[in-house]
């Protein structure tokens, strides 16, 4: 698993660039030319041309092929990020979006003219409502924190068509990022929920909270600690008696596939990441999929426009006054929709039930096998991802940071690290129900051997990565002053 063909930092292509060199050659034209300002008016015509890289064939095909590898994915490597559910892409779902008919559909196109799309997000949608329990799905969000954001406007559309002023909602300290920014931009004061000592929602805390201005809480399930939350039908029933919504985050589906479902656990709402738990590639900041599923009440405030089937015929249906409205262009990530619904097909109700069976197998697997050498961050049995702590190593000067870093080396992807945020030095690890014991029992011999290496020559860690294109990088500086541009060196 080591990686091949590290090298110092590649030049950019632009700085390869050689004045002439051209990677194409095409017959001369058999029209005659008209200057350039006879087509375009004048002053939309730049006054020298765009600086462009010139390079040959060989020069773009080995750049581009070259930074290729210089990542880290799925298809290349194990990668345990936690929450993130990095499960393999099956290839059947790229022929299948890439088909003409789907792949080159035009958005704009009649719905008359667009009947097999259509019908294959109605019963996408219809798929997703009965793996969730929810009695309707609206594809439109692009990623698991547009759903929330739909999802929370369409409970306070609710709460608003019933007369009601609920200003608050309510969100577990273990809570992923997203669902305090989510619930902000749709107008609400987020309150913090506490955690008990194993990791689950403090109910006395969440019962000294609710009252008639909570218009909803919202938890993930599994927790984020990789548990299943123990009262959740109970939690969701308190909500109910005060008036309150209750929201699933459903990034962490993958755990309970076939097994249970958010509809019958009691709650109103739930998203989907199809990138996480459906397969579809995560893409580098691409596109992403987070549909969203209601039960009945909440119907009337979809986002428009809604996919109907009459008779045999599919349409948009816009005619719907108390809708939040549309969230993005065109309908929907489709292509994400059509590899979702290419998984769903080829696994069946069996399939996706043995896929959680599987994940819940690999995570538990990898916590007994690194108990002995990391403090386990809850007592298990953990659902699909573990979460450990290198609270030990840090005493001895590594942290979870330094880990992740090792890692590297080692030829794995790292692991979540810092998150969940209560757990001091969290390593958050998911396999997946896509790798093998072999996969997964070298990751584990790696994470021994570093925890022993903390004890032993601590160095060789501190010093990693040493094999990657760059080294430690200034995280904060990359995230606040990134460099998105070439220009030309000053100079002369
Ligand atoms: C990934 C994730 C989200 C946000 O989903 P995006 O698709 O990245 O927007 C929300 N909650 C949890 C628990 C997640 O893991």
């Amino acid at each position: 698993m080591e990686r091949q063909g590290t090298r110092a930092y590649d030049k950019l292509i632009f700085e390869i660039s050689s004045p002439g060199r051209i990677a194409y050659s095409l017959p001369d034209s058999d029209v005659p030319e008209r200057p350039l300002g006879e087509l375009l008016p004048r002053e939309q015509l730049r006054a020298k041309p765009a600086e462009l890289p010139e390079v040959s064939e060989f020069d773009i095909v080995r750049h581009y092929s070259r930074l290729s590898q210089m990542n880290y994915g799925v298809d290349t490597h194990f990668y345990p990020l936690g929450s993130c559910t990095m499960k393999y892409n099956p290839k059947i779902n790229e022929d299948m979006a890439r088909l003409a008919g789907f792949g080159r559909l035009h958005p704009m196109t009649p719905a008359a003219s667009a009947q097999g799309a259509l019908q294959l997000m109605y019963d996408l949608g219809l798929a997703l409502a009965e793996i969730s329990g929810m009695d309707a799905v609206s594809l439109q969000p692009a990623a698991g924190a547009q759903g929330e954001l739909s999802g929370v406007l369409m409970i306070r559309a609710y709460h608003r068509s019933r007369g009601e002023k609920r200003t608050k909602v309510l969100i577990p300290d273990s809570a992923h990022g997203t669902n305090p920014a989510s619930t902000a931009l749709a107008g609400y004061e987020v309150i913090e929920v506490k955690s008990d000592a194993e990791g689950a929602v403090d109910l006395g805390d969440l019962e000294r909270h609710l009252g008639p201005d909570v218009a909803a809480f919202m938890i993930t399930v599994p927790n984020t600690l990789g548990n299943f939350e123990p009262r959740v039908v109970e939690i969701a029933e308190l909500c109910h008696a005060k008036g309150a919504q209750v929201y699933m985050d459903g990034a962490n589906l993958n755990a309970i596939l076939g097994i249970t479902r958010p509809g019958d656990l009691g709650f109103d709402v739930c998203h989907f990441n199809l990138h996480k738990t459906f397969t579809t590639p995560h893409g580098g900041g691409g596109p992403g999929s987070g549909p969203v599923g209601i039960k009945a009440h909440l119907e009337p405030f979809l986002p428009t426009p809604v996919i109907v089937k009459q008779d045999d015929t599919y349409g948009f249906d816009w005619k719907r006054p108390k809708s939040i409205g549309k969230l993005q262009a065109f309908w929907g990530n489709f292509g994400m929709l059509v590899r979702a619904y290419t998984y769903i097909r080829t696994m069946g109700a069996d399939g996706l039930r043995r896929v959680s069976e599987n994940a819940v197998l690999n995570a538990n697997y990898i916590m007994k096998r690194l108990e002995a050498h990391y403090d386990v961050a809850a007592p298990g049995p953990c659902m699909h991802e573990c979460v450990l702590s290198a609270r030990r190593q840090k005493k001895l000067g590594v942290t979870a940071m330094d880990v992740a870093k090792r890692l590297l080396d080692l030829g794995f992807y790292a692991p979540s690290t810092y998150f969940p945020m209560i757990v001091e030095e969290a390593l958050m690890i998911e396999p997946t129900e896509t790798e093998s014991k072999e996969t997964l029992d070298a990751f584990c011999d790696a994470m021994i051997q570093i925890a022993r290496e903390t004890e032993t020559d601590p160095r060789v860690i501190h010093a990693a990565p040493l094999t990657t294109p760059v080294r430690r990088l200034d995280q904060t500086r990359a995230a606040r002053e990134p460099a998105l541009r070439w220009s030309r060196p000053a100079g002369p």
